[in-house]
């Protein structure tokens, strides 16, 4: 339900183009956060409960269903902080590892997250993300935020001393003046559309098709809540199972294999299961709960992650492919990193800067370790090392560290990484055949979606020309 603003002064810094109709009602806040998901939802506790007045704007109502059900055990540790353990606990299945299965390998594989590096984070949870985000926003209400919701953010315009956003709702809309703008659109990228810096991801390119099936075979005991992935020709597959029977089950293939796509996506979603026997006999007795959805191409990132006024966290910034189950523990995390920096942007200006740009290394970072493994992930020498794990050099607690997410607290992972990656550049070169093919069919496919893109903003420049 949404809240009532509390306090509607006009702002010292009203710029003419957005003041002018005085139809719209005026709001004001120190902080407005667009979207309500984990990133906004996460950093508008935080900001809240350092005592800024924040605005939550969510274009939805919670519960809503969202994709990205499966966390990491980095995740449990930021639960903690925002004091959510508890209540994602009684939402959530235990997962403890990621069971591999590849049909040219034999038998599958498990990494568990008991084995990592640093022991403590044995364990995630998969969730119903409508049941997730809603606590987290709950959450940030809870702290003092005002959460607005079916309250869409339509433009933002920066000011000498802040920024004005105008939102649309049910009634009407509204301007808001705000000091700081936090943007946790997620894919929506409101800032990054606005600002013209959103940009297809230039070394990666991948599509998903997903559904959800009562009755899919689970792994036994306390494997139960264990994502699987299936690797098969055109890509891999998820299985994520819910607290509640049911399987949430997608596959992420290259953008040119969707387009080969003549059927309905449910259709075209059960064909691609039946290339992949080893998913097919885990879904033999299952029937689906409802339609497939498919997704075009979804990598891309910003160029800028923040301004003088303005900050990008989570999917807002960038997102490049769901196999390491990231995407979440990225979002909330880029939040925890940003709050430090947002607060000072506030309160102590003169720090401001250098804090901004630790977030931004911070974040990129992460997404830089876990881009690397991503690019390669269907390559050949990458799948065999995966398939034949060895801890040579602790290489593979290394491994399982990146795994759960555990990039951010000084674990001393990085030279048994780099040690990885030695091994799998020499494997690469061993069996470079098959991998040169593999590399060349990916960057083969990463050219195509932007020309594409290019041609696709061709067609919209000449549309517009012709005024259509
Ligand atoms: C196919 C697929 C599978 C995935 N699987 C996983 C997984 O298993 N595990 C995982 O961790 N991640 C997964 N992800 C990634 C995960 O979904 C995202 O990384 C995560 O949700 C990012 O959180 P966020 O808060 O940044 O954005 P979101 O969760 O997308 O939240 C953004 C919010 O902003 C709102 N919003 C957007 N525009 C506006 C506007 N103009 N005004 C107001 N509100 C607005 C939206 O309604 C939304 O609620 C997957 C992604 C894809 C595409």
């Amino acid at each position: 339900m949404a809240n009532i603003p509390r306090d509607p002064p006009a702002h010292p810094d009203d710029g003419p183009a957005l003041s002018r109709d005085s139809r719209i009602a005026d709001s004001a806040c120190d902080v407005f956060v667009i979207g309500g998901g984990p990133a906004g939802s996460t950093i508008a506790t935080l900001l809240a409960e350092r005592g800024l007045d924040v605005v939550v704007a969510e274009k939805d109502a919670h519960p809503r269903f969202h994709i990205g059900e499966s966390l990491l055990p980095m995740n449990l540790p930021l639960f903690e902080r925002l004091g959510v353990h508890e209540q994602i606990g009684q939402i959530g299945l235990v997962k403890r590892a990621a069971e591999l299965n590849s049909a040219q390998h034999g038998a599958p594989v498990s990494l568990r997250f008991a084995d990592a590096w640093d022991k403590c984070h044995p364990y995630a949870y998969q969730v119903r993300r409508s049941e997730f985000d809603r606590i987290l926003f709950d959450r940030c209400m809870a702290a003092g935020a005002r959460g607005l919701q079916r309250c869409r953010v339509a433009s933002v315009r920066f000011t000498a001393g802040g920024a004005q956003l105008i939102t649309t709702e049910a009634d009407g809309k509204r301007r808001w003046h705000c000091r700081f703008v936090v943007d946790a659109s997620g894919r929506d990228t409101v800032l990054g559309r606005q600002l013209n810096i959103k940009r297809r991801h230039p070394k990666h390119a991948s599509s998903a098709l997903y559904a959800h099936f009562h009755g899919a075979r689970r792994l036994d005991g306390k494997d139960e809540g264990n994502i699987s992935l299936f690797w098969f020709e055109y890509g891999w597959f998820w299985f994520i199972p819910l607290v509640d029977g049911s399987t949430s089950v997608g596959a992420v293939c290259a953008p040119e294999y969707m387009r080969t796509r003549r059927s309905s996506p449910t259709e075209f979603f059960l064909e691609t299961v039946n290339l992949c026997p080893q998913l097919a006999e885990r879904l033999r007795n299952a029937s689906l709960c409802g339609p497939a959805t498919a997704t075009g191409n979804y990598s891309y990132l910003c160029s800028r992650m923040h301004g003088e006024r303005y900050v990008l966290i989570g999917d807002a910034y960038a997102f490049v492919d769901p196999v390491f189950s990231s995407g979440v523990f990225l979002a909330m995390n880029s939040a925890f990193l940003a709050a430090d920096a947002v607060t000072a942007a506030l309160r102590d200006p003169a720090h401001a800067p250098a804090l901004l740009r630790r977030f931004e290394r911070q974040v990129n970072r992460g997404l830089q370790q876990f881009s690397w493994f991503i690019f390669r992930m269907t390559s050949p020498a990458m799948r065999n090392l995966f398939m034949a794990p060895r801890n040579m050099l602790r290489m593979q607690e290394a491994l399982l560290s990146l795994l759960a997410g555990d990039l951010f607290s000084g674990t001393p992972i990085h030279w048994s990484l780099r040690s990885f990656k030695l091994v799998y550049y020499t494997a690469s070169i061993m069996q470079w055949h098959a991998n040169f093919t593999a590399w060349r069919k990916r960057r083969r496919m990463v050219r195509s979606e932007r020309t594409r893109a290019f041609e696709e903003q061709g067609d919209l420049v000449h549309s517009a020309s012709k005024g259509v």
